[in-house]
């Protein structure tokens, strides 16, 4: 069993901030911010292409409402809300979830993103891909 499943069922102990009958949300033991947060499906799915679109809106929604929790709570005004998808993308643990990032001044934290500027034609190809059979 996986180790949010195993939060899920008490198993391991968690710091949870939210619980509801399909959705979980507990401070993430790695804190990259004060606040950190993770909102998990309780069923065992491994990524967002396997997620079930109903939880999916159940999960978004949770996330709204934590978000503003933090925000209250923690007095902050920015937050990142982060999901690795598939080991390429950085997941490391293969149960579903989303990172909430409390964001603070001089918080030290940095995403570095490549940007690449594409021509039209080569943007027209892609968006040919994703809309074609
Ligand atoms: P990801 O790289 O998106 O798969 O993130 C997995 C996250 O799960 C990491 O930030 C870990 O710190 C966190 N994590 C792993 N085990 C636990 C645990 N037992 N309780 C809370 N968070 C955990
Ligand atoms: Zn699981």
């Amino acid at each position: 069993m996986c180790v949010f499943c195993k939060i899920v069922k008490g198993e391991i102990p968690s710091y949870k901030i939210y619980e509801n009958k399909n959705v979980l949300a507990f401070l993430d033991i790695s804190q990259v911010t004060p606040g950190h947060t993770l909102v998990i499906p309780k069923k065992h799915y491994e990524n967002i292409f396997e997620l079930d679109e109903k939880i999916s809106g159940e999960l978004f929604k949770a996330t709204n409402e934590i978000a503003k929790k933090l925000q209250k709570k923690l007095q902050i005004n920015a937050l990142n809300i982060i999901n690795n998808n598939g080991p390429l993308a950085g997941q490391e643990v293969f149960h579903y979830h989303i990172h909430l990032l409390p964001r603070y001044e001089n918080d030290n934290v940095k995403f570095n993103y490549p940007k690449h500027e594409f021509d039209k034609q080569k943007l027209e190809e892609i968006h040919k891909k994703i809309l074609g059979n």
